[in-house]
């Protein structure tokens, strides 16, 4: 039997686990390596109510950990390790992590991207009790509060509005006295009654009132040098994100700001290799949509080994058994 895998799959977010899913069931005997954010952000948030199929919501981490728990469920082989160095240029393409080296046919690359945070120690305590990353995930649970969303980007702008939804106030606080925002979008900003500006300003803290959830944030002025504590329930960090490309610079296509460039469904510029979820995708970012193009990568994969002779001789072996046939 080649040791050599029909697929590897980087990354065990919503877009890994969903392409580990498909090609296992595709008898595709994958190979996940689940990264050093195992199960990706959604293990950052507490309960989600966006994720089709839950009427009453479920937790981020329980998310994952039912999504895991499914693709093995059907043969996917998922493994702790992070991938340290990638060829996929070499065919069989190869794949090293600090313990193991392997070679795949086809790679799935999912390592996501990561949120920026202010680095504040109350911002990662305080994740998903009254702080977040997400407003499309977590607006709705601050309806008729007072909240706060820091940055001065689109993102910031566009959270911001969004927000004014269900929030009595957004007040948006940006460490410089401009905004980085297009026009437009600091015009509906700006035209939003709801939403407040603290310029020039930065986020010293967020506090909790030991009540282990957000009960206000302190600023300060940074030409006053002034700190205030501005009673918010949530804050919403919204300071960009930086896709988890670096493994790949330079083998792969990628835009501006280092997302992998896909076309034609999940296929990257080379040959064989797949990109789903946010490593590629800096316009959704939902979990949904992750999934969708997880599953979008799997078929991609399996349409690629179809159409390569190695595959024909590839040993596979018959899924493990299930309870049902479907
Ligand atoms: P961004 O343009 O990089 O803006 C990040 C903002 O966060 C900047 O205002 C920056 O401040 C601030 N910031 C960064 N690090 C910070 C820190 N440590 N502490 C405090 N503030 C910090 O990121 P983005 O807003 O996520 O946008 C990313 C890309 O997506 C952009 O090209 C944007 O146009 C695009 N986008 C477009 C839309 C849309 O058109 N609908 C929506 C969202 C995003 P400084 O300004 O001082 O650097």
């Amino acid at each position: 039997m080649s040791s050599t895998r029909n697929v590897i799959i980087v990354g065990s977010g919503p877009a890994g686990l969903t392409a580990a899913l498909y090609t296992a069931r595709a008898n595709l005997q994958p190979l996940v390596i689940e990264g050093v954010e195992a199960g990706g952000q959604l293990m950052l948030t507490t309960m989600v109510e966006n994720f089709p199929g839950h009427l009453d919501g479920i937790l981020g981490p329980d998310l994952m950990a039912a999504m895991r728990g499914q693709a093995e469920k059907f043969g996917a082989e998922i493994i702790q390790g992070n991938v340290t160095a990638v060829d996929v240029r070499a065919r069989p393409m190869t794949i090293r992590t600090a313990e193991a080296e392997y070679t795949t046919r086809s790679l799935i690359i999912a390592t996501g991207a990561s949120a920026r945070l202010l680095g504040l120690p109350a911002e990662r305590a305080l994740m998903g009790h009254g702080v977040s990353t997400c407003a499309t995930c977590d607006g709705y649970f601050f309806r008729g509060q007072e909240i706060a969303v820091v940055g001065g980007g689109d993102s910031a702008m566009e959270e911001a509005v969004f927000l004014t939804k269900f929030a009595s106030k957004v007040t948006v606080v940006h460490r410089r006295d401009t905004l980085r925002a297009s026009k437009i979008m600091q015009d509906k900003a700006r035209a939003n009654v709801k939403i407040a500006w603290l310029l020039d300003t930065e986020v010293d803290d967020i506090q909790d009132g030991g009540k282990g959830e957000v009960t206000g944030m302190v600023v300060r002025g940074r030409q006053t040098k002034e700190r205030t504590v501005v009673p918010v329930s949530g804050v919403f960090v919204a300071i960009g994100h930086t896709p988890n490309t670096s493994l790949f610079r330079g083998q792969l296509e990628m835009d501006a700001n280092g997302y992998i460039v896909t076309h034609d469904g999940a296929k990257t510029s080379v040959d064989g290799v797949f990109a789903c979820g946010d490593v590629q995708d800096h316009l959704y970012r939902q979990a949904i949509t992750a999934a969708g193009s997880g599953c979008m990568a799997a078929l991609d994969a399996e349409h690629y080994l179809e159409g390569i002779p190695e595959h024909l001789h590839a040993s596979i072996q018959p899924p493990p058994a299930t309870t049902s046939p479907s």
